[in-house]
């Protein structure tokens, strides 16, 4: 009697995917490419702040001018 069914073998594969915030791993398809929404948070807080920067002020450019 060798009638194995290798039906765990196939459900082994499982799509998992690098956060590119905390980069963890993570098979989280909801937030993809993130692992939660709070990544997917920070990343769209990240664009902000850059946006913030760019047109803000410079804070290493006055620093110590006196
Ligand atoms: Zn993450």
């Amino acid at each position: 009697m060798s009638e194995e069914k290798s039906s765990s073998t196939t459900a082994t594969i499982v799509k998992v995917h690098k956060c590119p915030i905390c980069g963890k791993l993570t098979d989280n398809a909801k937030y993809r490419p993130f692992c939660s929404k709070r990544c997917a948070d920070i990343d769209l807080g990240t664009w902000f702040n850059e946006g913030y920067v760019i047109e803000g002020k410079n804070p290493v450019d006055e620093e110590e001018s006196e």
